[in-house]
């Protein structure tokens, strides 16, 4: 049987400017180290805004900090006239390891379908780093469809073309519940994170399926996060506003204590 590395992931969104982040690090840090964390049972990654991540960088690398650093978004491209965007090329130099692709706010405010979600894992595969397959329904979608079908169409059309060999993380992240203090249960995000894991069996195959991580996302907090991580099919948690609270995100991060 695989074990999956639980990964505890905070998206800072368009939150903490490159000072406030080198605070907010150091803090999480020190928090982590006198309570005794062990990083090897957990694995934490930050994805501060594109402005932080160099000063990040030098920080978790001087420090000998082991926090893996990712980023909130990248372009379908790799280089050229394209005003305003990043590559992957750049997250990779800068020693990013993941990438979120596909959050619903992206989804939403910059109308990124899934033809776009599709192009940007594949960006983000041609330079190394990990995508972070944001994947989940809206309430209209739950009340019509219920809580699967949508992400696993997303899902689906997300891992079009992905090799099987391919290091891919995806997080289920009802929309309803990001940000609203109104988390899915664990019964609920352990049905259908299973059924995404299914997803991965068909598109790559069953080996894929077995190591890959699947993450539940929204009003993640430390009152709940040990209940989802009691179910078999999460493997840890895609966390937005509790990842900006130091002890909080900690606590969050030790959910076996
Ligand atoms: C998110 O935006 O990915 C998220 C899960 O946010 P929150 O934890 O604030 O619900």
């Amino acid at each position: 049987m695989t074990t999956r590395m639980p990964l505890i992931a905070g998206n800072w969104k368009m939150n903490l400017d490159h000072l406030q982040a080198v605070a907010f690090v150091q803090k999480l840090h020190w928090t982590l180290k006198d309570a005794g964390h062990d990083h090897s049972t957990v694995e934490v990654a930050v994805f501060p805004p594109f402005t932080d991540l160099r000063t990040v960088q030098t920080l978790l690398d001087a420090d000998k900090i082991p926090f893996a650093l990712g980023a909130q978004d990248l372009s379908t491209h790799d280089s050229g006239a394209y005003t305003g965007e990043i590559s992957g090329a750049f997250l990779s130099k800068l020693d990013a390891r993941y990438v979120i692709i596909g959050h619903s706010e992206r989804r939403e405010y910059h109308a990124e379908g899934d033809d776009v979600v599709a192009a940007k894992v594949q960006a983000a595969l041609r330079h190394g780093l990990v995508p972070v397959i944001c994947v989940g329904e809206t309430s209209e979608d739950l009340e019509k469809f219920g809580a699967s079908a949508v992400p696993v169409s997303q899902l689906r059309a997300a891992l079009d073309g992905v090799a099987a060999d391919a290091d891919i993380v995806v997080a289920y992240e009802p929309v309803w519940a990001i940000g609203s203090g109104q988390a899915a249960t664990p019964e609920q995000a352990q049905d259908v994170c299973a059924k995404l894991r299914d997803v991965v069996a068909e598109a790559l195959d069953a080996d894929a399926a077995a190591r890959t991580r699947v993450l539940y996302g929204g009003s993640v907090k430390a009152a709940n996060i040990a209940g989802f991580m009691r179910e078999p099919d999460v493997d840890g948690a895609l966390v937005g506003g509790a990842s900006l609270l130091v002890d909080e995100f900690s606590s969050i991060i030790r959910f076996q204590k």
